[in-house]
C-alpha cells in the first residue's frame, strides 16, 4: 500500500451512472462502446472497464493489442475493439484473446489472416471492423479504396467484416457541417461495400461530442438505411466531462440538449495530496528553483507532496491554485519534480496533514480538468492521461 500522500480517487459507481445516463441519450437508437484506452483516460482500466460492463456496456474500446489483452483479463465476456490498428507480430494475440481489430490496410488483414489460419480458426470466425477515412486523414481507407481491402473477405477466409467505422473529427463544432460531410462520405463507402456483396452488422461512428450533440439519431438513420445497427464510442463523457463546443462555449451556440447533458454527468476522478509541512518566511525570501517567487511580506507557505513527475504540470507554477481548507491556495515558485509550494498566508489554521485538492471539490470550491487545461494550453483528455503512473488510483 503506497503511503506517499499523492493519490487519485476513483468513483466507479459514478462511471456506471454516467454510462447509464449516456445510454438514455442514445435512447435505444444506438449501442454505446465504452472507450477505456490509455488506462481509461488515466482513471484505471482495472476499475473502469468492469464498471462500464456492470453498467451494461457490451463493448470496450482500447488503443492497442496490449491494452486489449489487459481489458480481456478484466472483462472475459466483453467485446474488445482495438481502435489503433494491429501491427506485425500481434495477430496471434488478437486471436488468442478474442479481440476485435479495426483494420484499413491489406497488411493488417494479412497479419490477422495468417494468425487465424495458424490457430485453425473457422471460416468467418474472426470479426474485424473496417475504418473508412471520411476526412480526418489519420487512419482508415478512403471510400473509393475499399475494393482491394474487401477482396480479402472472400469465401473461406477466417475473417468476417462485422463492422464499418469512421472517426468524426469535428463533432464538437456546433454547426455540424463537417460531420454532415463525413457521414455523406461514409454513406458512399457503405454503398460500395454493399455492391461488393458484404453486409456488416455494425456502423461504428461518433465520440462523446457526437453523442451529446444528438448525432445518435443521424448515425442510426444512416445505419438503418444500410440494414446495420449503430454504435457510438464515448470516452470523455464516461468520465464525467462534456466536451466544449466550438465556437466559444455559450449556451446559445451549443447544440440543443448539451446543457442538460452537462447536468447529467459527474466526474469520476479526484486528485489529492497533503500538506506535509508549513513554514513562515520573511519578506524577501525566495521560493523554489531560481527564486521565481519572492515573498512580498512575511508569508506562510505549505509544502505539498505532488510535483511534475506526478503530472502536476510545471507550467502551473505561479499561475494556479490548489484547494486547502476549502479555499484557493496559490502555487508559488516553480513546481519541482516531486513537490510544490502553496501560499497559505490568507488561510487560517493550515497544518501538516491537511488534504490539498489538485483536481476535484473541497467545500464550496471545485477545480476541473478544464481549469487545468486552460491554465496550460491543452485539453482535459491530456490533463487526465498525464497524471503520473506512480500516483495510486484508489477506489472510493
Ligand atoms: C478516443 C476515441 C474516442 C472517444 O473520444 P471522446 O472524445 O473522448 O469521447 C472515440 N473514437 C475513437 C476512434 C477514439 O480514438
Amino acid at each position: 500500500m503506497p503511503t506517499r500522500p499523492c493519490w487519485v480517487e476513483i468513483r466507479a459507481r459514478t462511471l456506471e451512472e454516467n454510462y447509464r445516463f449516456l445510454m438514455s441519450l442514445a435512447a435505444g437508437k444506438a449501442e454505446l462502446l465504452a472507450i477505456v484506452k490509455a488506462d481509461a483516460y488515466g482513471h484505471s482500466l482495472a476499475q473502469c472497464a468492469p464498471a462500464a460492463v456492470r453498467a451494461g456496456a457490451q463493448w470496450l474500446g482500447v488503443t492497442s493489442v496490449e491494452e486489449g489483452v489487459a481489458a480481456r483479463a478484466l472483462c472475459p465476456e466483453a467485446r474488445v475493439l482495438v481502435i489503433g490498428g494491429v501491427f506485425a507480430g500481434q495477430g496471434a494475440a488478437v486471436i488468442e484473446h478474442g479481440l476485435t481489430a479495426v483494420v484499413w490496410e491489406p497488411g493488417q488483414l494479412d497479419e490477422l489472416e495468417g494468425a487465424a489460419r495458424a490457430a485453425r480458426a473457422r471460416a468467418g470466425s474472426v470479426a474485424v471492423h473496417l475504418e473508412i477515412d471520411t476526412g480526418m486523414s489519420r487512419q482508415g481507407v478512403s471510400p473509393d479504396g475499399v475494393a482491394p481491402v474487401l477482396a480479402r473477405f472472400g469465401a473461406g477466409s477466417p475473417l468476417r467484416l462485422e463492422g464499418v467505422m469512421t472517426h468524426l473529427f469535428a463533432a464538437d463544432e456546433a454547426d455540424g457541417r463537417v460531420t454532415e460531410e463525413q457521414l455523406a462520405r461514409l454513406d458512399e463507402a457503405l454503398e460500395r461495400i454493399e455492391a461488393l456483396g458484404l453486409y456488416p452488422d455494425w456502423l461504428n461512428v461518433g465520440n462523446s461530442a457526437a453523442l451529446l450533440a444528438g448525432e445518435a439519431g443521424r448515425i442510426a438513420a444512416l445505419a438503418g438505411r444500410h440494414g446495420m445497427k449503430a454504435m457510438l464510442r464515448p470516452g470523455l463523457a464516461l468520465y464525467g466531462l462534456a466536451p466544449r463546443f466550438e465556437p466559444g462555449f455559450k449556451p446559445e451556440t451549443e447544440p440543443e440538449g448539451v446543457g442538460a447533458a452537462l447536468a447529467g454527468l459527474q466526474p469520476v476522478l479526484s486528485w489529492k495530496t497533503r500538506v506535509v509541512g508549513v513554514r513562515t518566511v520573511p519578506a524577501g525570501a525566495m521560493v523554489g528553483y531560481n527564486g521565481t517567487f519572492v515573498a512580498t511580506e512575511p508569508m506562510r507557505l505549505a509544502l505539498v507532496a505532488a510535483g511534475y513527475a506526478d503530472g502536476l504540470d510545471r507550467r502551473l507554477g505561479n499561475r494556479f491554485s490548489l484547494l486547502v481548507r476549502g479555499q484557493r491556495a496559490p502555487l508559488v515558485g516553480r513546481i519541482s519534480m516531486d513537490q510544490a509550494v502553496l501560499d497559505v498566508t490568507e488561510i487560517a489554521g493550515v497544518e501538516a496533514g491537511d488534504e490539498a485538492v489538485i483536481l476535484g471539490t473541497q467545500g464550496d470550491e471545485t477545480i476541473t480538468a478544464f481549469d487545468h487545461a486552460e491554465a496550460t494550453g491543452t485539453i482535459p483528455w491530456e490533463v487526465f492521461t498525464r497524471i503520473g503512473a506512480r500516483v495510486p488510483r484508489i477506489a472510493v
